[in-house]
């Protein structure tokens, strides 16, 4: 029930040392190393948002997305210290991009 795998390239995980990424969006260390640069961060996910518990009980179905500033000339919503890309084919979905320091890892 509980058994979750790579969001990528489907390899199975345990949820633990081997997983990276959001919890939502399990890597493994290979994907996820492939999304970093050396300077920034990117990933794919759900839209800016929280999740409110008082919905359901649980973080499932608890989903509410959060507002989004004016669009950038280039299509990006600027959140400060990351940036979305909405993704035209998965509404609710895009690419992220964290600005990160040099030498994190
Ligand atoms: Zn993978």
């Amino acid at each position: 029930m509980n058994e979750i795998a790579c969001t990528l390239c489907d390899v199975p995980l345990r949820n633990a040392t081997d997983t990276f990424g959001e919890w939502n969006y399990p890597m493994c260390w290979d994907c996820y190393a492939g999304l970093v640069g050396e300077n920034e961060e990117t990933w794919y996910g759900l839209a800016p948002h929280h999740h409110d518990l008082t919905i359901t009980g649980s973080v499932i179905g608890s989903t509410v997305f959060d507002p989004l500033p004016e669009r950038g000339v280039n299509g990006e919503y600027d959140l400060g210290d990351r940036t979305f890309m909405p993704d035209p084919e998965a509404p609710g979905c895009g690419v992220w991009t964290r600005k990160i320091m040099a030498g994190w890892r």
